[in-house]
């Protein structure tokens, strides 16, 4: 008998499903099916990058929405810094130039044995392999009161749309003097310098428009992502306006009351002019309900190939997995579905199997013209996503450093929202 070494193995295993697709081909059959549910950035970027990377393949997106709106940068537009249209994303290039199928369409259910994805108009797309970037949902019961009738008077805006829209509204609306109340979750969540960059900005408009108002920061935890240089800028841009209350002070909150706004921590009451509950997260619904989430609400994946360790033939990139130290960053889900649309490609055509090179890179506002960045790169050991090298701003760094971090980040937002989308 013959003992397959893994490289033999791997080139027998892609041969295998290379003259498989050469078969298909000269039987006249259709292509490779790839279904990819979830338009957002892990899944537009997987559609596009599979879509390049195996030409030999049927590309079909379902995302409900017409438009992505960006959940980065919406900090910006809370402050008047940005317009909502500049953080809005088409499909049409994605459909024209690399000729993936774009339905819009919600799915709704999988069934991982016949390979079909059911979509809410009860179409069934069958698949050869299936890809989820279905993003994130809130854990249900963490903060008593808070529903969806509670998100619509004290807004999460956590998914970017509407939500970003009702949170700017509320703060142009609320007098000078008032009190603006962000709940920031416990770990892991999306984003993890976002509660802090939003604080940051909100405090600039305040700054300009409502000088008498305050920002009141009610935290799940007593240490934050990128504190010391949260806490020198609010003290150089903002002093007096930002309180940070952390989690051993509060005790944490327990429940909010909508008619009042007014949001209860194990020691006290705080009423808000304004409140922006931000929830503890898990994977999206739809991932729950396939059966794709362990105990910890989140997803587990093979970090070389991002396929599920629960179904075979099933792969999930973003906000949904749990992959190791990487952050729950656009940047991340951006990396991690090109590695996962190299890993497929490769499955399916032979093509050549790149390693991963998985990275994040973060730009964060303090202000206008005061911005800090992170960047991450990762390796892969101990069967896991562990972090290799790391870069943070420093504290003493000048203005005009600070300034050019506001430069690069715009330059930034253009090249990966087409990188995504384009
Ligand atoms: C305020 C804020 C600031 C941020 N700033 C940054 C930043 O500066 N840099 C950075 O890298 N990251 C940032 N992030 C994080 C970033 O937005 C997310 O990490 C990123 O969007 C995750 O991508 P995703 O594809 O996993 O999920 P999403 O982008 O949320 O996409 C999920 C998509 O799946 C769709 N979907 C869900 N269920 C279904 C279903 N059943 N059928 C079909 N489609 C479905 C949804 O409609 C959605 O379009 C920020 C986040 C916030 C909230």
């Amino acid at each position: 008998m013959k003992c397959w070494t893994r490289r033999e193995f791997g080139c027998a295993a892609a041969a295998t499903c290379l003259a498989a697709l050469r078969l298909r081909s000269a039987r006249g059959q259709a292509k490779a099916r790839i279904v990819v549910v979830g338009g957002g950035i892990g899944g537009a970027t997987v559609a596009k990058y599979l879509a390049l990377a195996a030409g030999a393949v049927d590309v079909t997106l379902v995302e409900p929405k017409r438009y992505y709106t960006t959940c980065f940068f919406s900090n910006l537009y809370l402050a008047g810094l940005r317009s909502f249209a500049s953080l809005t994303h088409g499909y049409e290039a994605l459909a024209r130039r690399y000729r993936i199928t774009v339905r819009h369409d919600a799915a709704t259910a999988i069934d991982p044995g016949g390979q079909t994805v059911t979509l809410e108009s009860g179409t069934k797309l069958p698949y050869d392999r299936l890809v989820l970037a279905p993003g994130i949902a809130f854990k249900d019961g963490t903060i008593d009161g808070y529903d969806d009738a509670a998100a619509r008077i004290m807004p999460h805006a956590w998914m970017a749309g509407a939500q970003t829209k009702l949170l700017r509204g509320q703060l142009q609306e609320m007098k000078d003097g008032g009190v603006f109340v962000v709940v920031a979750p416990p770990e892991p969540f999306r984003c993890p310098p976002g509660p802090y960059e939003r604080a940051s900005l909100v405090a600039h408009y305040f700054k300009r428009y409502k000088p008498r108002a305050k920002i009141l920061i009610l935290d799940a935890k007593d240490t934050f992502f990128e504190q010391d240089l949260f806490q020198d800028g609010w003290n150089r841009h903002y002093p007096g306006m930002i309180e940070w209350l952390p989690a051993q002070f509060t005790g944490g909150v327990r429940a909010v009351d909508p008619k009042t706004r007014s949001i209860v921590t194990a020691s006290e009451t705080f009423r808000a002019d304004v409140a922006n509950v931000i929830p503890a997260q898990k994977a999206a619904q739809l991932a729950q309900q396939a059966g794709l989430t362990d105990g910890s609400g989140w997803c587990p994946v093979n970090p070389l190939t991002f396929e599920s360790t629960l179904y075979r033939g099933i792969h999930l990139v973003g906000d949904a997995v749990t992959a190791g130290d990487m952050p729950k960053s656009a940047y991340a889900a951006n990396s991690q579905a090109k590695a996962c649309a190299f890993a497929i490609a490769a499955a399916l055509t032979g093509a050549e199997r790149f390693p991963a090179h998985l990275f994040n890179m973060c730009f964060t506002f303090l202000g206008p013209e005061d911005a800090v960045s992170d960047a991450i790169s990762f390796k892969l050991a101990e069967g896991t996503i562990k972090i290799a090298d790391i870069f943070f701003s420093k504290l003493e760094e000048g203005a005009a450093i600070r300034a050019q971090a506001v430069r690069q980040a715009s330059g930034w937002y253009d090249a990966f929202t087409h990188d995504t989308f384009g």
